[in-house]
């Protein structure tokens, strides 16, 4: 697919150069003086941040109904309820102990580098005034987490779950809407399975639309926020910062890998390659949730991965699997306990993997999604949660960075499923997109052609 803005110029490059003038951009207007210049608030407010804005907003609106659909329709398509415990005991599974691995990276990393206490006071105190009018304005609370969140999943009324975008609750509706199709007569079944597919293959026309802004939406939120961070922050915040990175790349390119080759037999790396818009998307939006009709595309079409698999694995792994979040919210919650004098026992570490996890679970696909859970985990081992002002500043780049790992594990945990069940290896090689056949473009960016997605295939 090609650009627009620059014709000849792939959908991809263009978005990679927005990428990069975004943040050339940005840092430059930081360093000739940022906010201080009376042309920069105006630009932010009124232009950057709105176009940013308007573009997550724009691939945000499609999660509800492709989450619902999708999910629905992979379940209807698994048939029975055997062949879905299954694969919801192994999807679950491979979410759970890359997570923990994660975690337990990150925590490793932390006690080893210590990253929280090289910091001078002076340091400290400019850390605390440079970020303490970020530090939680009014939808920032701590999220409180107990009994009443594992109610919470079973939605009492399906619309507000899916209005309030509670993720849980609309996966909990559409399961047991996609179980349902299998139970009722076929005629109806086949009617409604029609016209989930029909709903999802709409919210990818959508997505596609929504991708045309990629370039000019990507260099809008960059410069929104390399031209206020700069890189001042950053230097202050370079240990943490290189720790979170250190852990996310050696589950990058480390445990992720080899979990997806030992257990889905295939070349991870040249898997991962093969699957690098996702990543260019995941680390542009920093939202898993904007990502997935993204992920669900090039699975089917880049990576193989059968519809009722991808359209099972894919949306449960937007909203469950986190494995960045997990190692970012470990290294944050003992770097910020190293930073204010607190030393955690080993026990106590172990009740930070333990809640690193379930909150990653919990959190949101959506930037800064994990921050009010992140806020929880620190009360609970005795860390102040306004702590987290203290590395607001350079969160955005994290989580551009975490949001990559949480969906790249999802595709892999869909890979190893696709392959117990059966489908793999020769169901990973990649199926060429009628796209790319007919104008040789086989840069496999972002989708703009729906006819050529997800294939209806016919009820059990
Ligand atoms: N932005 C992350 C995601 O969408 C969530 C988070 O860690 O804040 O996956």
């Amino acid at each position: 697919m090609s650009s627009w803005l620059i014709p000849g110029l792939s959908l991809r490059s263009a978005i990679l150069l927005g990428l990069v003038l975004g943040a050339t951009c940005g840092l430059g207007i930081n360093l000739l003086g940022g906010s201080a210049l009376p042309f920069v608030p105006p630009l932010l407010n009124y232009v950057t941040r709105p176009l940013g804005q308007i573009f997550l907003s724009l691939l945000t609106m499609t999660v509800v109904p492709l989450v619902f659909a999708s999910l629905a329709a992979g379940v209807a398509r698994l048939g029975d309820l055997k062949k879905l415990g299954r694969i919801g005991l192994r999807t679950m599974g491979f979410f759970l102990v890359s997570m923990a691995a994660a975690v337990v990276i990150g925590l490793v990393l932390v006690n080893v580098i210590r990253p929280g206490v090289g910091l001078s006071d002076e340091t400290r105190q400019k850390l605390d005034a440079a970020t303490r009018d970020q530090a939680l304005p009014g939808e920032r609370k701590p999220a409180q987490f107990g009994i009443g969140t594992l109610v919470n999943i079973v939605p009492r009324n399906p619309i507000r779950a899916a209005a309030d975008m509670d993720m849980l609750g609309v996966i909990f509706f559409a399961l047991l809407f996609g179980i349902g199709i299998t139970a009722i007569p076929a005629k109806h079944g086949e009617l409604l399975l029609n016209v989930l597919q029909g709903i999802n293959e709409v919210m990818v026309y959508i997505i596609g639309l929504a991708m045309m802004l990629a370039p000019v939406a990507v260099f809008a939120l960059i410069f929104s926020v390399t031209a206020e961070l700069g890189l001042e922050l950053l230097q202050m915040l370079l240990m943490y910062v290189v720790v979170v990175l250190l852990g996310l790349g050696i589950q990058f390119f480390g445990i992720l890998p080899l979990l997806t080759g030992a257990l889905a037999r295939i070349n991870p790396y040249a898997f991962l390659w093969k699957a690098r818009d996702i990543a260019i998307t995941a680390f542009s939006t920093s939202s898993s949730s904007a990502t997935l009709a993204t992920s669900m595309r090039i699975a089917q079409t880049q990576l193989g991965i059968p519809p009722q698999i991808a359209g099972f694995v894919l949306p449960l792994g937007a909203t469950m699997n986190m494995n960045g979040t997990a190692l970012f919210e470990g290294v944050t919650v003992l770097f910020l306990a190293q930073l204010t004098g607190v030393e955690l026992t080993l026990g106590q570490q172990g009740l930070v993997v333990l809640l690193s996890v379930l909150t990653a679970i919990g959190a949101a696909g959506v930037p800064g999604g994990s921050i009010p859970l992140l806020m929880m985990v620190l009360a609970s081992v005795g860390v102040e949660p306004e702590r987290i002002g203290l590395i607001l500043g350079v969160d955005r780049l994290l989580d551009m960075c975490r949001t990559v790992l949480n969906v790249m594990g999802d595709v892999c945990a869909a890979a190893y499923v696709a392959k117990a069940e059966g489908h793999a290896p020769a169901s990973l090689a990649p199926v060429p997109l009628p796209a790319e056949t007919q104008d040789g473009n086989s840069d496999g960016a972002l989708p703009t052609r729906p006819e050529a997605e997800v294939k209806v295939s016919p009820p059990p």
